[in-house]
């Protein structure tokens, strides 16, 4: 089988790549950085933004794995000191799949310009360095409301833990197809109106961002944001590519929810 091993960078993440890779290799895995089939991230959720970002081409035949090396990750849920035990799992057992809904984000220029295709692990938010976003928002192709206000966060159900939560939206079970728009800061007079609760869309149900009077945004997928000008729309729903974790024990997603927001003591309390 054929891997790669992407790090933090740090020191000890670093050196629990380079283990890794030692034992992997002596096992008789390939190490492979163009096409791996397992990708294992050594960090945090971030470093496993970044690798999920490096083979998102290539997500079909690619399998990801995190190891954490600071505190309890949502993607990276294996501790340092289960490395050996993984490294055996690893090379010894095929492994189980266990697949979570992406978000795509269509960005469509003005004119001429080609539109750009996004796929986000966490989510997208839609934001401008200056004053206000205003746009119509639009639900399976109808007007639903016109929105001003800091922005909007459209997430992913593995993304609802994220940013998602700050702004108060659900956590969502990823086995949930579905993508989650929150609000930030939505300016709510007698003027201007908003729904004002986190709204959940399933797959079916596209939605369409047509902005009213600026055109250029700052448009976050995941860890990366860039300005976008001459925005005609921005269309979000759930991908059809999907992420796939490769699973050696099961850790189901509410311990991870307890575990890294409400109490890591396993016994209660
Ligand atoms: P970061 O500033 O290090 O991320 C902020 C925190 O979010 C970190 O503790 C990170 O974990 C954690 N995180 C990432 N994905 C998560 C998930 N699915 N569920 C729960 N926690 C998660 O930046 P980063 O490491 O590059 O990660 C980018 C992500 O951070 C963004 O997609 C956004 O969702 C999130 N973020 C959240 C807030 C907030 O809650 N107010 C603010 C900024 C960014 P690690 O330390 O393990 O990396
Ligand atoms: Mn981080």
């Amino acid at each position: 089988m054929k891997f790669v091993i992407v790090s933090k960078g740090d020191e000890r993440s670093n050196k629990i790549k380079a283990t890794m890779k030692q034992y992997l290799l002596e096992f008789g895995l390939e190490y492979d950085d163009e096409k791996p089939e397992l990708c294992i991230s050594v960090g945090g959720d971030g470093t496993f933004l970044e690798a999920f970002h490096r083979y998102v081409h290539c997500l079909k035949s690619t399998a990801f794995i995190g190891v954490h090396t600071g505190h309890l990750g949502f993607y990276a849920d294996w501790t340092p000191n289960e490395v050996e035990k993984l490294i055996i799992e690893i090379a010894k057992t095929p492994f189980q799949i266990v697949e979570y809904p992406l978000l795509e984000v269509i960005i469509r220029p003005q004119s001429g310009e080609k539109e750009e295709r996004f796929l986000a692990l966490n989510e997208s938010m839609i934001k401008t360095s200056e004053g206000s976003v205003v746009f119509d928002v639009e639900i399976k192709g109808e007007h639903f409301e016109t929105f001003r206000g800091d922005g909007l966060c459209i997430s992913t159900p593995s993304g609802s833990t994220a940013y998602n939560k700050a702004l108060g939206g659900g956590i969502i079970h990823p086995s949930i197809e579905a993508i989650q728009l929150t609000e930030m800061a939505s300016i709510n007079n007698r003027v201007f109106r908003t729904i004002g609760s986190p709204l959940i869309l399933p797959s079916h149900h596209t939605c369409l961002l047509k902005p009213m009077v600026e055109k250029s945004f700052l448009i976050s997928i995941d860890h990366f944001t860039a300005n976008f000008n001459n925005v005609k729309s921005i269309q979000c729903r759930v991908a059809k590519e999907r992420v796939r974790f490769a699973r050696f024990r099961p850790f189901p997603f509410w311990h991870r929810v307890r575990e890294s927001f409400v109490s890591d003591d396993k016994h209660g309390g």
